[in-house]
């Protein structure tokens, strides 16, 4: 089978021939039907998050198709299932047994500590993926994944907030943002400055005001998430919070956050990160997802083109998420 994989640090991903083993024990082997491209895979790509191995096969936003399952896993061959980034966790160590599995040390991520979706084919543990439904189009399920999943976790983490900003307006923004508006929650975009056609892109989805992150919201929010990684961001988005605000980073990497007075962070406003996400995450986004209908606004691109839907994400270019297609053989 094909894949698009990292070979040497920091250099572009390569068309391969891969064999694949059969599954054992709790192991799928699923045909891949599409592969979200997300912002950390252009980390990994960039050589800006630790310990990257290679090679390694990038993707942690996949739909697919179980073609073959272990003697012990729990899907059938023909089930649909979604591949997120959790790819494994210990189970006995102190934060998998207290709820946040999340945060295990030992914990093995999709595309990143183990091969990933940009592929035609991928082997998972059963008890990580999700079941998915079959009639929803693979790309526009694809990005519910990650900028879903984990967007849901920052939108938890940000309290119940009344009014809402988000820092970023991609994938997971997109997104998040949909699940806010329908739950009544007022939402305030905040693109790269003069960016018309992101603002342009926050307003169609509910967005009540939409302007450059340089700019001051017309009203203090209840909280702020940074789906953008740049450090200066957290000063900025503290300025615009109430008293008692939060401000959430969701991202795995950010540059470096500068120096800023403490008279933003004074008024017990804070500042929190998430990361990862757990099985139960997985089960509660998803269900939600389903409820509303939730589909991701895509750019589709075919698997060899990996690096271009990768540079369309560094340079902003996207509206919504970038997810690549597999070809059938
Ligand atoms: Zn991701
Ligand atoms: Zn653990």
């Amino acid at each position: 089978m094909k894949a698009m994989r990292l070979l040497a640090r920091g250099a572009p991903l390569a068309t391969c021939e891969v064999r694949l083993p059969p599954p054992e024990g709790e192991q799928l082997l699923i045909g891949v039907e599409a592969c979200g491209v997300c912002r950390t895979d252009l980390h990994l790509v960039d050589d800006e998050l630790p310990g990257i191995g290679t090679p390694i096969t990038p993707g942690h936003e996949i739909v697919g198709t179980v073609l073959a399952a272990g003697t012990a896993a729990r899907f059938r061959i023909g089930d649909r299932v979604g591949v997120p980034w959790l790819a494994w966790t210990c189970g006995v160590c102190e934060y998998c047994r207290g709820g946040r599995e999340n945060l295990c040390p030992q914990a093995r991520f999709t595309g990143y500590t183990t091969d990933g979706g940009y592929a035609q084919q991928v082997l998972a543990e059963a008890r990580y993926c999700l079941p998915l439904p079959a009639a929803v189009p693979a790309a526009e399920l694809a990005p519910l994944l990650c900028a879903g999943l984990i967007g849901y976790r920052a939108y938890r983490a940000a309290g119940r907030a009344a009014r809402l900003g988000l820092y970023g307006f991609g994938a997971a923004a997109h997104l998040i943002a949909q699940v806010a508006r329908h739950e009544g929650v007022r939402v305030f975009a905040f693109t790269r400055a003069g960016d018309a056609r992101a603002q342009r892109f926050a307003s169609e989805l509910g967005a009540e005001w939409a302007g450059g992150s340089d700019e001051q919201p017309p009203e203090l929010l209840d909280a702020a998430i940074l789906f953008a990684p740049v450090g200066e961001l957290i000063p900025a988005a503290l300025a615009s919070v109430r008293p008692a605000g939060r401000v959430v980073c969701a991202g795995i990497h950010m540059s470096d956050v500068p120096s800023f007075p403490y008279r933003l962070l004074w008024g017990e406003r804070s500042v929190t990160s998430v990361a990862n996400l757990t099985r139960a995450d997985g089960a509660e986004f998803m269900a939600l997802a389903a409820r509303l209908g939730l589909r991701a606004r895509v750019e589709r691109f075919p698997l060899a083109e990996a690096n271009m839907a990768l540079e369309r994400l560094r340079s902003g270019a996207l509206e919504g998420a970038a997810v690549l297609e597999m070809p059938a053989s």
